[in-house]
């Protein structure tokens, strides 16, 4: 993807945790490529009520809706682990996206998975326990950051799920006595990811088949007929696509 845009275009910032990349019904004017780490995407409400809808990390972009013509943000993106990004500017980002038949493929079929995920995630948050939500979580953010630790405090875990941080803490007590977790301070490791998926809902198995059809499939809009079984592809700021490591 990064080979698509002009060197010129590109601006390498350093993040920091806690860091508003956009705020919910502000202008979005910077798409950011993240070069490792996790960035939530939260619902805002008027009572100070936050809620993650999505996370984002080195697979796509954050920001990268304005390819769909959206000019301010329908989320508040916070940087949960800081790190290094490449920043690009909205609009020549979107220039970008409308002139590339090869970034539109990618962007749009980007986009359709992610709005995929933050549809399924606001039926979760509704239906579903939140021993299940939580487990979802663990492997979703695992799978996002590519490696099985996750740097993270328990408050934010509660956040993000909008849940009560006792309630969290029991839950994870519950699964590192099972042994499907380690937990340290601030970290936690997935020990078990087989039986933890059967711990959670039915959502991140269903997840993971709409990522494997839209994502996969998201060259195929370019290509009608030449729909295929691939593996998952992680989109990266270099211009690769690269195999899942998941
Ligand atoms: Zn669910």
């Amino acid at each position: 993807m990064g080979s698509d845009l002009p060197g010129s275009w590109i601006r390498e910032v350093r993040l920091r945790p806690g860091q508003v990349l956009g705020e919910q019904g502000e202008p979005l004017d910077t798409v950011y490529f993240l070069h490792g780490g996790v960035v939530s995407k939260l619902a805002i409400f008027q009572d100070g009520t936050e809620i993650e809808c999505v996370l984002v990390g080195r697979e796509g972009a954050v920001g990268a809706m304005a390819a769909l013509g959206l000019r301010s943000g329908l989320t508040r993106d916070v940087c949960h682990t800081g790190g290094a990004a490449s920043a690009v500017d909205a609009e020549l980002f979107c220039s970008a996206v409308h002139n590339s038949s090869h970034m539109s493929g990618i962007v749009l079929g980007y986009c359709a998975w992610k709005m995929s995920c933050a549809i399924r995630n606001g039926a979760c948050n509704a239906v579903h326990p939140i021993e299940q939500r939580l487990a979802k979580w663990i492997l979703t953010c695992c799978d996002v950051l590519e490696r099985s630790e996750i740097s993270l405090s328990q408050e934010v875990f509660a956040k993000m799920l909008g849940a009560q941080r006792s309630s969290v803490n029991i839950i994870l007590q519950r699964f590192r006595a099972e042994g499907l977790i380690e937990l340290g301070r601030s970290r936690l490791t997935l020990v078990d990811r087989p039986r933890l998926i059967r711990r959670s809902c039915e959502c991140y198995a269903d997840l993971k088949a709409m990522e494997l059809e839209i994502v996969s499939g998201a060259g195929d809009m370019r290509e009608p007929g030449s729909r295929r079984p691939q593996e998952p592809r992680v989109w990266t700021v270099n211009g690769q696509i690269a195999p899942s490591v998941r």
